[in-house]
């Protein structure tokens, strides 16, 4: 797989990942993928969500980290500066203030949570409203980060599926409507394979599934491909067999990026 890059991986800062860092940047090399970038779980005011993420006080640490490994394998693979950064509503100013404050090569916007709080976990199977709900506000919120212009990246998109429910009519109508509001704000979505790893799904497959892969490429979204890597080992989890799965389907191209700015090369 020599043309691909993964660009989501996680650290022990989360406090849900392990391994050292340049253990995930050696495998990256060891797999020939193009560019690796580290993308973990930022930082949230007030201790917000705390148990998953790094701490405020970390993200200097993390951003000079990943600078260290950039010089450190230069020549060998690239090593970029990325976050994942949680859309909470409400948090827009905070997260801007984010956004601006290191040099980011791209930021990942992912919805975990579907409450202000922080408590009410995308994927939960007990949450105090059904399956239908459940989906309606997650994409809901979606569509919100999507419009936010925070953001380059849009993660696991169909992540509510991991708690084996499935949507009914309006959540499925909802997940069709923010993919098109991806394509309408030009946003890049990011097939992420950790679902392979996921024993929880009804089957194994990608964020997104496959049916909405080929109604993002109908749709002219700019695509990446991510592992979601929380060990050195998970990094490019399946990522020959996505590649083959892309090229089948008509995916000439991906995306990579540059300081935030997006780059087209051929598959
Ligand atoms: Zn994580
Ligand atoms: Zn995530």
């Amino acid at each position: 797989m020599p043309t691909l890059t993964d660009y989501h991986m996680h650290t022990p800062l989360c406090q849900h990942a392990t391994g050292p860092m340049d253990a995930y940047v050696e495998r990256g090399i060891e797999l020939g993928l193009r560019e690796i970038g580290f993308a973990c779980h930022n930082p949230l005011p007030r201790g917000l969500g705390g148990d998953v993420r790094m701490k405020e006080s970390e993200l200097d640490y993390y951003v000079r980290r990943v600078t260290d490994l950039q010089f450190h394998y230069r020549g060998k693979i690239d090593v970029l500066l990325g976050l994942e950064m949680d859309y909470v509503e409400g948090l827009e100013d905070y997260l801007a203030r984010q956004a601006s404050a290191y040099p980011w090569d791209y930021l990942i916007g992912s919805i975990h949570y579907l409450d202000t709080k922080c408590k009410l976990c995308a994927w939960s199977r007990s949450l105090p409203f059904d399956a239908e709900e459940q989906y309606i506000r997650y994409f809901t919120l979606l569509r919100k980060l999507t419009s936010s212009g925070l953001y380059d990246i849009v993660s696991h998109f169909d992540v509510p599926k991991r708690s084996g429910r499935i949507p009914g009519p309006r959540g499925r109508e909802e997940m069709q409507r923010a993919l098109e509001e991806i394509a309408r704000a030009n946003l890049c979505l990011e097939i992420n394979t950790s679902g392979y790893r996921h024993p929880e799904l009804l089957q194994p497959e990608s964020y997104p599934s496959l049916p909405l892969i080929e109604r993002a490429l109908a749709l002219d979204i700019p695509l990446v491909v991510n592992s979601d890597a929380h060990a050195p080992d998970q990094v490019g989890t399946k990522f020959t067999a996505m590649q083959d799965l892309l090229l089948r389907r008509g995916c000439r191209q991906l995306v990579r990026f540059e300081s935030r700015q997006r780059i087209t090369y051929a598959l």
